[in-house]
């Protein structure tokens, strides 16, 4: 009974921290995600108070109390505090990364401790990336060579933001995949580029220096990017190839990338930022007809120099 009463008293006090959250919205104070966040915890302290509760087997241990619970509520967010009062536990964060790691389960982390089962089955293919991971995760070495490795042993696939920051072992490792794209131009896809990701997966394309991305995509910001890829329907305006069109042809390397109509390379970062990010300029190229049509850019200008 007195998981009742806690609980009822916990509503109440969410109760109050919604209104107060209400007002701070209104005055533009707080963000949505924080509000996402309290509706979470408010569903966790009513599923904990009154809803499904599995019960575990005798001399089942924490960890499989911990599944059970999570496969009772499947694309539902569960908050930790939920997973510590089923098992009894504190370290219920490590079990959760036991069922990711070592069996397979699809558990996405929604941040500031909040869980979602995507599904009740595990994933084999996801588990044995899982345990690569791990494996990467001992190694010596810095965290940026640590993520490398896991992005070189996995070139083509789906890799995960929760994947890379384990590898790392740090928080905000989608932060140096991005430093790794953007100084060092390895062409890592993410959801701006590819519709068929969700944000917070990556896909490396190539390790082949060859492949490497021009080093002005930097200077278009990921919202204006997407705004371009949308438009031209995330084909290439030169051969007409989407990704899919691509795979079809065995061309696994296929990516995009944004192509100034008007400045070179090197004019760009000097243009006016209302120039440079004009979208009627803009088109999208896959990286190779980038390529071609820079270099093709480049011989005009020479000549048109020698011209005058
Ligand atoms: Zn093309």
């Amino acid at each position: 009974m007195s998981s009742l009463r806690d609980g009822a008293e916990r509503l109440r006090q969410a109760a109050g921290y919604l209104r107060r959250l209400a007002d701070r919205l209104e005055r533009g104070e707080a963000e949505r995600s924080e509000f996402d966040r309290a509706v979470a915890e408010v569903l966790g302290v009513q599923r904990q108070a009154f809803g499904l509760r599995p019960r575990a087997r005798r001399g089942e241990g924490a960890k499989s109390q911990i599944l059970m619970y999570l496969q009772a509520h499947v694309g539902q967010d569960v908050s930790g505090d939920e997973l510590g009062a089923v098992s009894g536990i504190q370290e219920w964060a490590r079990r959760v990364r036991e069922l990711r790691v070592e069996d397979g389960y699809e558990i996405v982390e929604l941040g500031s401790s909040t869980y979602r089962l995507e599904s009740a089955t595990p994933n084999h293919e996801r588990s044995k990336q899982w345990q690569q991971a791990n494996e990467i995760r001992n190694r010596a070495g810095s965290a940026r060579s640590r993520i490398e490795a896991f992005l070189a042993a996995n070139v083509g696939q789906v890799v995960t933001r929760q994947q890379i920051d384990y590898v790392a072992n740090i928080a905000e490792g989608s932060r140096r995949v991005r430093e790794l794209r953007d100084e060092l131009g390895w062409p890592v896809n993410s959801h701006i580029d590819e519709p068929d990701l969700e944000p917070g997966e990556y896909r490396l394309l190539s390790t082949d220096p060859a492949d490497f991305r021009d080093a002005s995509q930097r200077l278009y910001p990921e919202d204006l990017r997407q705004r371009v890829f949308e438009r031209d329907d995330y084909t290439c305006q030169v051969c007409k190839r989407n990704r899919a069109k691509a795979l079809a042809a065995g061309d696994t390397r296929f990516y995009l990338e944004v192509h100034h109509k008007v400045a070179m390379a090197d004019e760009l970062a000097d243009l006016p930022v209302s120039a440079r990010h004009d979208i009627k300029n803009l088109v999208t190229l896959c990286h190779r007809d980038h390529f071609e049509e820079t270099a093709k850019l480049q011989e005009q200008r020479r000549r048109s120099r020698r011209g005058a």
